[in-house]
């Protein structure tokens, strides 16, 4: 940190899915430190967000692990070298700077400056689905949220969670000691997350502290956007309001390119054209890797992931380190890297 309230480092990595993470690794080797962000509260893109619990059966030598065991090695693995994560948070604005350094701006305020800019945006910014439900957009942001990106903010609140996937859970289970109070409304008795969580949440509704409600979502009512109740319903009910003070639904989420597509680098059908040398794309020090960079034979795979984020360090440290000579080494054989890594 140098300027006030901006952020340095040798490279701004867009993305903190696995190929985003392994990049991290290649660069340390190389001496040069990353800041990363991620939209999603939790590393791991694809990975961690559709297919934590399926095998991949294709990374070199892990004859099978699981996606959220990947994520946990991958940060395992770049922990010597002390990324610093910017998670729930969108990079938002791209700028050049007069030095040939980049700004990149996240979208709640933080301000970042590299002399290089890594794009792992896999197959974009992950975006929820929002719930079909009139006059939404004019509860949006005041009390109608789609991710928990600060906890204090609902602290003392009255809260009503919706889905029943992992996002609902975890933050069934994680806001529920800040709250005034909490309900849980799902289609069905039938929850689809990790098994952990689901008997955490039926030990708080067993507690009192979480009113589980099966059933649909018919609207949302307050004025102004201050949300007063929702009202539900079930067969066995019928129409009922519940008093709710903030509604986060999570009901999954979708990729789309998002702000990348407004910072002035050549992009083909969602796609950053590279050059496979060293994956930079059409602005020189932008590079891309991973399922969101395109070129002949590309194979949307983690391991061809790996292998370009090894090619985009290399390629990275002429405008990190511009007068230094990169040293090709083993980490076999370096004792500086093993004495970064503590091997
Ligand atoms: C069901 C399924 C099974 C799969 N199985 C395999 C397999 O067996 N083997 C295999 O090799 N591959 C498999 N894949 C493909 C693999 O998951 C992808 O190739 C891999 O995730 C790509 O990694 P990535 O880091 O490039 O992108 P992603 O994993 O997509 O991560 C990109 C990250 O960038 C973030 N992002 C993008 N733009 C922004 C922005 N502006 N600001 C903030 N954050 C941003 C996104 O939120 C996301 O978290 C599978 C994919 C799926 C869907």
């Amino acid at each position: 940190m140098s300027e006030a309230g901006v952020q340095k480092t040798d490279v701004i990595i867009i993305g903190a899915g696995p190929v985003g993470l392994f990049a991290v690794f290649e660069l340390g080797l190389l001496g040069l430190s990353a800041h990363v962000v991620d939209i999603l509260d939790r590393p791991g893109g694809q990975c961690a967000e559709l297919y934590p619990e399926k095998l991949i059966l294709d990374i070199p030598s892990r004859v099978k692990i699981t996606g959220a065991e990947l994520v946990q090695d991958l940060m395992a693995q770049i922990a010597p070298f002390k990324p610093v994560m910017h998670l729930s948070r969108m990079a938002d604005k791209l700028e050049k700077l007069e030095n040939g350094h980049f700004r990149v701006s996240l979208d709640l305020g933080e301000v970042i400056e590299a002399p290089v800019v890594c794009i792992a945006g896999g197959g974009g910014s992950f975006t929820p689905k929002k719930p079909k439900l009139e006059r939404l957009e004019e509860f949006e942001n005041k009390s109608v949220f789609y991710s928990v990106r600060k906890m204090e903010h609902f602290r003392g609140k009255n809260v009503m969670i919706a889905g029943g996937g992992d996002s609902a859970l975890d933050w069934t289970v994680n806001l529920n000691p800040i709250v005034s109070g909490m309900s849980l409304v799902h289609r069905r008795n039938d929850f689809r997350g990790m098994q952990a969580t689901v008997d955490q949440m039926y030990a708080l509704v067993k507690e009192g502290k979480v009113a589980l409600n099966i059933g649909d979502i018919v609207r949302l009512n307050g004025d102004g956007g201050v949300l007063k109740s929702v009202t539900l319903k079930n067969a066995e009910k019928g129409e009922y309001d519940v008093p709710t003070d903030v509604f986060l639904p999570f009901y999954g989420l979708t990729m789309k390119l998002g702000p990348i597509a407004n910072w002035g680098i050549n992009i083909d059908s969602n796609k950053i054209p590279v050059s496979t040398e060293n994956f930079e794309t059409s602005v020189k020090g932008i590079f891309c890797i991973g399922d969101m960079c395109e070129y002949p034979g590309k194979l949307k795979l983690i391991l061809s992931g790996f292998h370009e984020s090894a090619l985009m360090a290399h390629g990275s440290f002429h405008y990190a380190r511009p007068n230094q000579k990169l040293k090709f080494e083993h980490t076999t054989s370096s004792s500086n890297i093993q004495a970064k890594i503590g091997g």
